[in-house]
């Protein structure tokens, strides 16, 4: 039985996800204590229940402490079963995240699978629909994954309500990734989405990218959402080069003034775009579990507690080798083999 300390590292919920995920594909059963001991409601909510079940439900797993604010949880998996499944996170937990748990693992089974997963789709802290579409998936797929994923209806926070679907071939051979150059800068595009809110609020951030990042008129966009998908706002950023997609991205906040959403994700679209590295904070360690089954390098912005929590964790399950060699502050190259 692995054993997980809940409290290294970043202490979130991302050693959760990471270990269910692993457990999944290896087969091997887990205890986790202290989860997510770091944070300042520590325990399960409700969106990592979700995960929970959800990879209970692909590996007919037994599980122990599967309860609302538990610090400790035991998970024996069996084999993944591709099949089709819904998962509902309820409330506006993030859909992306049960999904992110879920996909590898099915990528391993003999079936090929279509998921439905429930809640939220554009909530801060998790990657919105868009950075699973545009930026996660194009290099998954060129590590020999064949997945799709397509939104029903957007869920924000907090009244969450949205759907998206996956559909996942089972991978029979996983080609390793190199990654290494990002290459010019091909294309930007600007949206900002608003869902039953004033259309001026996508007016002001946009404004700003505008005189923030000299980005042009055609390539700003303002998105209202039909009726009834809201309270909701989301600016998302996307910056494609020769080899890669990388997007930041504000989420409207009640009390925090649309100028100031923009200007978040101008900042890091800026450092992105400045450091001249292809793959971004959230990318980088969202790449780490595929990497460690496919190997491979690639080069990144700084190296998050997500990233380097996550190696803690895969190292826990499997024997594999990732190294960080740090070139600078915003230039890190990532070597699993
Ligand atoms: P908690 O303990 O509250 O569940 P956590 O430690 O699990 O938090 P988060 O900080 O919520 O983790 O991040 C979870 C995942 O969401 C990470 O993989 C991170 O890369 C991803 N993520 C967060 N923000 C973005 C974003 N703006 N774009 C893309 N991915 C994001």
């Amino acid at each position: 039985m692995v054993v997980v300390d809940g409290a290294m590292g970043e202490g979130g919920g991302q050693i959760l996800r990471s270990a269910l995920t692993l457990a999944a594909i290896t087969g091997r059963p887990f205890r986790l204590y202290n989860i997510r001991a770091r944070r300042s409601r520590p325990g399960l909510l409700r969106q990592h229940l979700a995960a929970v079940r959800a990879v209970r439900a692909i590996t007919e797993a037994e599980v122990d402490g599967d309860v609302l604010g538990s610090s400790e949880l035991v998970f024996r998996p069996q084999k993944v079963r591709g099949d089709r499944y819904e998962f509902d996170v309820g409330s506006a937990g993030s859909a992306t995240l049960v999904l992110q748990t879920v996909l590898l693992p099915l990528l391993f089974a003999a079936e090929p699978s279509r998921v439905v997963c429930k809640g939220g789709t554009h909530n801060p802290a998790a990657p919105p629909f868009d950075f699973v579409v545009s930026v996660f998936l194009p290099v998954l797929r060129r590590m020999g994954a064949s997945v799709t994923v397509t939104l029903q209806r957007y869920g924000f926070y907090p009244r969450g309500g949205g759907r998206l679907t996956a559909e996942i071939e089972p991978c029979s051979r996983w080609h390793s990734l190199s990654l290494t150059e990002r290459g010019p800068v091909q294309a930007v595009l600007a949206r900002a989405v608003v869902a039953d809110l004033p259309p001026q609020i996508a007016h002001r951030e946009l404004h700003v990218v505008r005189e923030l990042l000299g980005w042009r008129e055609q390539d700003l966009v303002t998105e209202v959402l039909p009726p009834g998908q809201g309270p909701g706002n989301v600016l998302l950023l996307s910056m494609e080069s020769e080899n890669v997609v990388e997007m930041t991205v504000g989420f409207g906040q009640r009390g925090v003034r649309a100028e100031e959403v923009a200007r978040e994700a101008c900042a890091a679209a800026r450092r992105y775009l400045a450091a001249n590295v292809p793959v971004g904070v959230h990318l980088a360690d969202q790449l780490l579990l595929p990497l460690a089954f496919a190997k491979g390098r690639f080069r990144t912005l700084g190296l998050s507690g997500h990233t380097e929590t996550n190696r803690l964790v895969i190292q826990q399950f499997l024997d594999c080798s990732i190294r960080f060699e740090v070139e600078s502050a915003d230039n890190v190259l990532v070597i699993v083999e």
